[in-house]
């Protein structure tokens, strides 16, 4: 048995009283384990098994195993402030989601945990920018999973960006005009700049951090198919989040 902290991910029912909860540990990468009575009424695990929860969790680990045996979770923390505000649920789902895509089982995550946990912690105790804090968020994701854009210069010819590039995941970041052949999602110079120092401002920042709607949607929009060139497909939250008028308030 091994007690770990983790975040959980995702969950789905197995059977008429059990569950499978998707985890994100620091130390076993993405784990997927067995939660038995747990949706019975009176189960030990109580709410600390809902997405979007920090927990201690107790796991019997077995190698070459593909479902895993939870025995016992503790809530750490549940995030009650994005819990109670659909914008922020939305993002969480999102963030948890994504994690979800670029974990691995099996291996050493503790980059990507940290990032999940400041990321949750930063958004629990935001009240507006959020695009901005997605921004960094997708940014610092990339980086740690060895897929960052290039983007302080021409990924090709190296000369650094006037006017505007297109991102573009095949060649690994932002393409001049004369290097892309128009291919690729179109970033403004400014653009490339607000990228740039969202991936390494602190996390305190973010709340002050302020962009103007039409580089948010354009930096957003270009990420998104930056991540989707990865993924494979779009994700559950991503469309959910269109579905909300706008991302920051006044
Ligand atoms: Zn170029």
């Amino acid at each position: 048995m091994e007690k770990t902290e983790a975040v959980v991910l995702h969950t789905y029912n197995l059977t008429e009283s059990s569950k499978i909860v998707v985890l994100l540990t620091p130390y076993r990468g993405k784990v997927r384990a067995v939660a038995k009575g747990v949706r019975r009424t009176k189960s030990k695990f109580g709410s600390a098994l809902e997405p979007i929860t920090h927990v201690e969790a107790e796991i019997y680990f077995k190698d070459g195993r593909d479902l895993q045996n939870l025995s016992q979770a503790e809530t750490l923390d549940a995030f009650p402030s994005i819990r109670s505000d659909l914008t922020r649920l939305g993002l969480a789902s999102l963030i948890c989601e994504l994690m979800e895509q670029f974990a691995q089982e099996d291996e050493d995550s503790s980059a990507l945990f940290a990032l999940l946990l400041i990321a949750l912690k930063t958004l629990a105790s935001t009240t507006k920018n959020y695009a901005s804090l997605l921004i960094s968020f997708y940014l610092r994701l990339l980086d740690v999973s060895g897929l960052l854009p290039e983007i302080n210069h021409c990924v090709r010819c190296r000369r650094g960006i006037e006017g505007h590039a297109y991102l573009e995941a095949s060649a690994g970041g932002a393409l001049c005009g004369g290097c892309s052949g128009g291919a690729g999602e179109k970033v403004y110079a400014g653009s490339l700049k607000i990228m740039q120092r969202l991936l390494t401002c602190d996390w305190t920042m973010l709340d002050r951090t302020r962009i103007a709607q039409p580089s948010a949607d354009e930096i957003l929009r270009a990420l998104n198919t930056y991540i989707i060139h990865h993924t494979g497909r779009e994700l559950r939250s991503a469309r959910f989040l269109r579905s909300l008028p706008k991302l920051d308030r006044e």
